[in-house]
């Protein structure tokens, strides 16, 4: 379908998002004009951006706000009205408009995590904590507010200039797994395994002890390896997941097996026959973008694909440092949009779009894949029991199929050993999969 947008004044922020929300979304095609009687005389679907000129024409009207004429980054007075189908902000009292707020400013801030460039207090690893979010402290953290909203419009539209849109997306799952550990006692240094074992006697886990004795001898399969279930259940429910590896030097936070070990050569080798490989920069890498830049070559010579998709360890982001780091070294995907603490839609969307650099003003080549749902928010953070958590993820995945979004999910392959208290979680996991699977979705729409 065609669409013609008009506005005064065109300038990157509209562009971005009126094409982000209307031509990826959506799948209009569209034409900007400044050129107000060339906008009138159009036969297309018109949506007028701003104030209007004289009489007014039969087109769906967004106010404006000044947001998106600013050029830097400021503190914004966020007033929430929740007197709309869904909470809004960026209110503008214009009685002929056909909202009463600007959507594309309010789907600006929250899809470039404006309110991330602002002075914030940061977690231990640096990170951005969902409670100093806007959708946490108004309570929209668990829907994909943009979407919701793009929807509304969308059937406004329908309605307004009578006619059936020939395309739409269709809601997706994409599996991803993070590998911070390929083993839990395999392919360690020896002296390190030593040292485990000593902590396990002195602090009285026999339990692992012994396990730890029976992997190494051959008699029991390593607890973390779980590979080969994944991919089995992954491909019975016609999914293709994506695996992150952690492919950096030993570190504080970086205690994967040594990327040069054959060991890993083999598992990212084995992993890459059938999936997809996804970079995990080493924690140490993030005040390093030399480091990084060796780990994604290291990881692109061994796996054989090209890597240019990555997740951040420990999903340390920050704007607009980490994005930045990652073009740089050819990465064109990211995962990692999304909290540790809480599960949903941190930039309130659950389609991928394109990074906004706020900073520099400018769109770039970086997708970004937001996830909704970890498995160590749903049992660490929130301290949710196998049962709990199901729950919880079933009001995500219904969340992300009202709007046709892209579901994505993180868990790690030590996720489902009783070593770290994951009992009951494989079967958590088997059951979340079939859920979100899209052969699931069309087995429910057909009952
Ligand atoms: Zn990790």
């Amino acid at each position: 379908m065609n669409l013609i947008f008009f506005t005064k004044k065109l300038n990157p922020r509209i562009e971005y998002i009126v094409k982000h929300l209307f031509i990826e979304v959506l799948d209009y095609s569209i034409e900007f004009t400044i050129d107000y009687n060339h906008f009138v005389a159009s036969d297309k679907i018109r949506i007028q951006y701003g104030s209007f000129q004289g009489v007014k024409p039969p087109s769906f009207l967004i106010p404006r706000h000044d947001f998106m004429s600013e050029t830097d980054i400021r503190s914004q007075d966020i007033t929430f009205a929740t007197d709309h189908q869904f909470p809004s902000f960026f209110t503008i009292n214009n009685p002929e408009a056909d909202l009463p707020f600007d959507f594309l400013s309010m789907a600006f801030y929250l899809l470039t995590r404006y309110e991330e460039y602002l002075p914030f207090e940061a977690d231990k690893h640096g990170r951005f904590t969902a409670n100093q979010s806007q959708a946490f402290k108004y309570n929209f953290l668990q829907q994909p507010l943009v979407d919701q909203w793009l929807i509304f419009i969308n059937d406004q539209l329908k309605e307004r200039f009578q006619f059936t849109p020939v395309k739409s997306k269709t809601y997706s799952y994409i599996p991803t797994i993070d590998i911070d550990f390929g083993w839990a006692y395999l392919h360690k240094d020896s002296w390190r395994s030593f040292g485990a074992a000593m902590r396990d006697l002195l602090k009285g886990q026999f339990g692992n002890f012994s396990s730890r004795f029976a992997v190494l001898r051959g008699r029991q399969a390593d607890p973390y390896f779980k590979f080969d279930f994944l991919n089995e259940l992954h491909q019975a429910n016609g999914l293709k997941a994506v695996y992150f590896f952690l492919f950096g030097a030993h570190g504080t936070y970086d205690k994967n097996t040594a990327p040069e070990h054959p060991a890993m050569h083999q598992l990212v080798r084995k992993i890459a026959k059938e999936n997809r490989i996804g970079f995990h920069p080493s924690y140490a890498s993030n005040s390093d973008v030399n480091q990084l830049g060796k780990e994604t070559n290291d990881l692109t010579s061994i796996s054989g694909q090209t890597i240019n998709i990555s997740r951040q360890h420990f999903l340390k982001l920050s704007f607009p440092e980490t994005y930045r780091g990652l073009l740089s070294v050819g990465i064109r995907s990211d995962y990692t949009m999304g909290y540790a603490e809480e599960l949903g839609f941190r930039a309130s969307t659950c389609h991928p779009f394109l990074w906004y650099d706020l900073e520099n003003e400018e769109e770039t080549k970086l997708t970004v894949y937001p996830f909704q749902v970890m498995d160590v928010t749903l049992k660490n953070y929130l301290g949710l029991s196998p049962e709990e958590a199901s729950e919880s993820c079933e009001k995500i995945i219904e969340e992300v199929r009202a709007v046709n979004g892209t579901l994505i999910s993180i868990w790690h392959n030590s996720s489902f050993s009783s070593l770290m208290g994951w009992d009951g979680w494989q079967l958590m996991y088997e059951s979340f999969v079939v859920s979100a699977s899209e052969k699931s979705g069309k087995e429910n729409k057909a009952l």
